[in-house]
């Protein structure tokens, strides 16, 4: 699904907007998200899962966090692993994989056949909780990136599957 947001503040009128799609940009955000995770940009934890085991296919897509403790938000990848069905629980291999390696394009349509190993904890940068996975719902309670305060919705747009 694609969505499209704009945001008003509600205070000081500040109007902003963005995007969540999968463009044909994908499988190179997709290679860079890899080597993100594989150079510890994420924590120590993603950082071995997919050094360690090399079947491992991220969920790359840009998605919408919100902290339910702050109010902060932040779009960020959604960074979810997946395993192939057929390969049950992971093996992880003795010596781990080079980082440098090629990376396999894992499309958000073929996640779909793999079953989800793990979700990644986006904390807050703010105050450290946990964030979730904001839906439609929750735009209200996003606040204006430039003063703190309430906004209106003023349009969702979806497109696409
Ligand atoms: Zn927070
Ligand atoms: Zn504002």
């Amino acid at each position: 699904m694609n969505r499209s947001f704009t945001l008003r503040c509600f205070s000081c009128r500040h109007q902003y907007g963005f995007t969540l799609w999968v463009s044909s940009l994908y499988p190179q955000e997709y290679k860079t998200c890899i080597k993100d995770i594989r150079t510890g940009k994420y924590g120590t934890e993603w950082q071995e899962l997919f050094l360690k085991e090399r079947s491992f296919a991220v969920d790359a897509r840009e998605t919408l966090y919100l902290c339910h403790n702050c109010r902060d938000w932040d779009i960020q990848p959604s960074l979810a692993a997946y395993l192939p069905k057929s390969e049950g629980k992971p093996v992880f291999s003795e010596k781990g994989a080079k980082p440098s390696g090629p990376v396999e394009f894992v499309s958000p349509e073929q996640l779909r056949e793999m079953y989800l190993y793990k979700s990644y904890p986006h904390p807050c940068k703010r105050c450290g909780s946990r964030m979730k996975r904001a839906n439609t719902e929750h735009l209200l309670f996003l606040t204006c990136p430039r003063c703190g305060a309430e906004n209106e919705v003023l349009t969702v747009i979806d497109w696409g599957e």
